[in-house]
């Protein structure tokens, strides 16, 4: 596990990247997206002298088999982990039958479906966690109930922004307009980490910046 800035961390790659934030005593482990791999996830995170048991929630950021594909394994090995995603992407996570969305016929993958504890609706929703307020901003374009976490830790202003590159296809709901006012929200926004779900971690600012504009411009409806 990489340490991005104290207390997050990148877990690492298994479909997406999954990221950390160790909020303890309060509220143990918060993982953004969990990947496609719980043994991935339970490895990096017991070499790192965590525990993995202490996942006590998993925001997830949309509805791809990549982001949220070991979720049932996860809360089968730990009953207490909560999930939460936005409405509008909500019923892929929590039904069968939405393989095209999903993209898990894609990847020839059988997803079992998990439960919501509770979805987002508005345009910027708090979710509190250990010291931590975890801002989940509305991000459509790249699926409709896509989400962006933001939080302030140590003075530092993280954006957790999987899939802001997008692609955007038709069977997931993908809208350019959309995406483009999603992307001039977060530009309003004084980022000094972006992690990606792809792509990596940028930093300072002007590299954040840099890389929602590029992403803007190669998206143009
Ligand atoms: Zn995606």
């Amino acid at each position: 596990m990489k340490q991005v800035t104290d207390h997050v961390y990148h877990v690492g790659d298994s479909g997406c990247s999954v990221f950390l934030i160790d909020t303890h005593p309060e509220d143990g482990l918060i993982l953004i997206d969990c990947g496609m791999s719980l043994e991935m996830i339970k490895k990096s995170i017991t070499k790192s002298g965590l525990n993995p048991r202490d996942i006590q929630h998993c925001i997830l950021t949309h509805f791809h088999i990549d982001h949220i594909g070991a979720c049932h394994d996860l809360k089968m090995y730990n009953q207490n982990v909560k999930f939460y995603a936005h409405e509008l992407d909500a019923k892929a996570i929590e039904e069968k039958g939405h393989d095209q969305k999903t993209a898990a016929s894609w990847y020839s993958v059988d997803y079992i479906p998990v439960s919501l504890e509770k979805k987002i609706t508005q345009e910027k929703e708090i979710l509190h966690f250990g010291n931590y307020d975890f801002q989940c901003i509305h991000t459509p374009g790249h699926t409709p109930g896509s989400i962006c976490v933001y939080i302030e830790i140590d003075n530092k202003n993280i954006l957790f922004g999987q899939d802001i590159h997008g692609p955007f296809y038709p069977a997931f709901g993908s809208s350019l307009e959309d995406y483009q006012k999603s992307m001039n929200k977060l530009l309003g926004l004084e980022i000094d980490i972006l992690c990606e779900g792809h792509f990596g971690i940028f930093r300072p600012s002007e590299e954040v910046y840099k890389y929602i504009k590029r992403h803007m411009n190669l998206n143009k409806p």
